[in-house]
């Protein structure tokens, strides 16, 4: 793998002013609108390739969907965290996974069922969710993930 995945470029359309934005999968900070510079809906791909960069080392959180195309319940809950994707703009970022192009993360996280929902803090998997759900339970789920506390660094042995 090579250290620096090729960074891919979604647009992504202000729900505060309508202007169309280019936004990066990877960034330092939060993506903001060129127009009116409210934090942008972060919603982007990724793959075996960029899943570190994309994810792991994310400036925020990361909300991860393992997904695939052929998952009927995946279509029902895209909207969904899409929705919270905006609503919680410059706090998480929404990364999406085909699960069909990424076996290697598929074997990694050991995903039986698609979707599967994880949310990623520092790299650290901090929620896990299996299958669809309403977005309000699914808001509540990445709040209470966003919320809790860390858990403190690993002792170390003295
Ligand atoms: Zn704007």
């Amino acid at each position: 793998m090579t250290a620096e995945a090729a960074v891919r470029r979604t647009v992504v359309t202000c729900p505060h002013c309508g202007k169309r934005n280019r936004v990066p999968s990877v960034a330092d900070g939060v993506p903001r609108c060129g127009n009116c510079h409210h934090a942008l809906p972060w919603i982007v791909e990724a793959g075996d390739d960029d899943f570190v960069a994309v994810a792991e080392r994310a400036s925020i959180p990361a909300l991860v969907d393992f997904w695939a195309p052929w998952c009927g319940p995946c279509r029902m809950v895209s909207p969904a965290l899409e929705q919270l994707a905006t609503e919680r703009a410059g706090v998480i970022k929404l990364v999406k996974v085909d699960v069909d192009r990424a076996s290697a993360l598929g074997q990694r996280f050991q995903i039986q069922a698609v979707p599967t929902l994880l949310v990623l803090r520092g790299g650290e998997v901090a929620a896990r969710q299996a299958g669809a759900a309403p977005v309000a339970v699914l808001r509540r789920w990445l709040d209470d993930a966003l919320t809790e506390p860390k858990p403190s660094a690993k002792e170390e042995p003295s």
